[in-house]
């Protein structure tokens, strides 16, 4: 099988799916490929636990999105589609730091807002993105596809894959954060290792959640907890150095331990434990002559704000409005005036959150008495100023865009 399209996506994450969700109403044919089997939203069942061994029946990974996300996703019928298993409001955050007395919390009802955020299944989202897709006549999408080769050619670039060719005026990597299209275009680009893992894993509590997304930093490294649809279940994800001795413990002491960090509420078991590498990573240029970048292929950042999907999200966003307007002035996907135009639009607010979140691991990996000291006094400052709140409060939920 070959085909022309006049964009291919290379992955079928959140953001090459929302990418190609998005051109939709575009005229402009796209195929979207994945060496991954067809996104599919596992069964979920209810919780059952014996001991602290938990089978919680949900998937491991969550999103936290803000309201810029869910707008996007909203305005393509994709957020309306998702199940209410899948997608959980929080109405207030609260910050600790563990090494000290500082405390932060930013609530909803404070600014107005009904939610600050969601916090939202991957398999969940990526399984109505896929089936809106199905209902678009100018988008296809071919799981199990890996690709081979990737080749200039006379229309842009041609891609060899286990199941045919497909030639496209534009390629996009949406390929995560080792992006074979990044590397095959010469991208290069500049970031670290944090020497760091997530541990991730859905845990139950002996209390509710209330729909409080929490979060504590300290010696064994920063810690999150998400609230789920069910009342005690929480995804957490704990940012650490030392995700070997976490990942060894037996289910009853991770517990304990977990429980020991996140002061006066009891973990009462947890299910399957997952790890995964942690960097900043970001590519020096998000285009060239036929190419695009976007989502984790473009930026990999540090989980600990939960960005990266929402700013891979607004790239796609970006990119479709480009493509979009270059189509209806007539000019082909691939030029260089709307390749340009994204990049402008969203490099500069990536780097800046990229950035942003290096100063909060770098601020908090210092267990210095001087830093612990400043680290508290200001975040009790911060949590009496209400301007200063309210503001932080709004760019934390996207209403505000760091520009
Ligand atoms: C522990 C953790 C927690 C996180 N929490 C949050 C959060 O709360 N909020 C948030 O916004 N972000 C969060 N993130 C970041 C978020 O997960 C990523 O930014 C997001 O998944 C990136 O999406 P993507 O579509 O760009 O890439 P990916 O999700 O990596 O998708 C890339 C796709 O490309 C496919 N692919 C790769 N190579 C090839 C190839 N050669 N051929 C064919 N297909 C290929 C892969 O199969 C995959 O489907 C978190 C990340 C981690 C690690």
């Amino acid at each position: 099988m070959d085909r022309n399209v006049d964009v291919l996506v290379v992955g079928a994450g959140p953001v090459g799916l929302a990418l190609a969700l998005d051109l939709g109403d575009s005229g402009v044919d796209v195929a979207v490929i994945d060496r991954a089997p067809r996104p599919s939203r596992g069964p979920r069942q209810p919780p059952r636990r014996s001991g602290a061994c938990l089978e919680s029946g949900m998937p491991p990974r969550v999103s936290a999105f803000g309201h810029q996300a869910r707008d996007f996703l909203a305005r393509m019928g994709a957020w309306g589609s998702l199940d209410a298993a899948d997608v959980v409001p929080f109405t207030e955050v609260q910050v600790f730091d563990g090494q000290g007395t500082g405390q932060l919390s930013f609530d909803a009802l404070n600014t107005g807002m009904s939610e600050l955020g969601f916090i939202v299944t991957n398999d969940g989202l990526a399984a109505v993105l896929a089936s809106r897709l199905d209902l678009i006549e100018n988008v296809s999408l071919y799981p199990e596809t890996t690709v081979k080769e990737i080749a200039p050619c006379a229309e842009g670039f041609s891609v060899e894959t286990g199941e045919g060719t497909f030639r496209a005026h534009l390629l996009v990597g949406a390929d995560g954060s080792r992006s074979a299209v990044r590397q095959v275009a010469g991208h290069r680009t500049w970031g670290w290792s944090y020497e760091q893992q997530a541990v991730v894993a859905t845990i139950e509590l002996a209390r509710p959640h209330a729909s409080v997304a929490r979060q504590w930093f300290g010696e064994h490294g920063i810690l999150a907890l998400l609230p789920l649809a069910a009342p005690h279940l929480c995804s957490i994800v704990l940012s650490t150095r030392q995700a070997d001795m976490w990942l060894a413990m037996d289910d009853e002491t991770f517990c304990q331990r977990l429980t020991a960090v996140v002061e006066g509420i009891q973990v009462l078991g947890t299910d399957t434990r997952y790890t995964f590498p942690l960097s900043q990573r970001h590519s020096f240029r998000y285009v060239s002559p036929h190419v695009a970048l976007v989502g984790d292929a473009a930026h990999t950042i540090h989980p600990l704000a939960g960005q990266g999907a929402n700013i891979g999200l607004a790239d796609a966003e970006a990119l479709a409005t480009s493509i979009k307007r270059g189509h209806l002035e007539g000019r082909v996907p691939g030029n260089d005036v709307d390749l340009l135009q994204y990049e402008r639009a969203r490099r500069p607010e990536n780097y800046a959150v990229g950035l942003a979140m290096e100063a909060f691991v770098r601020g908090y990996q210092s267990g210095t008495p001087g830093m612990t000291w400043l680290r508290n006094q200001g975040m009790k400052l911060l949590d009496r100023n209400r301007t200063a709140k309210a503001l932080l409060t709004q760019v934390a939920s996207a209403r505000t865009h760091v520009r």
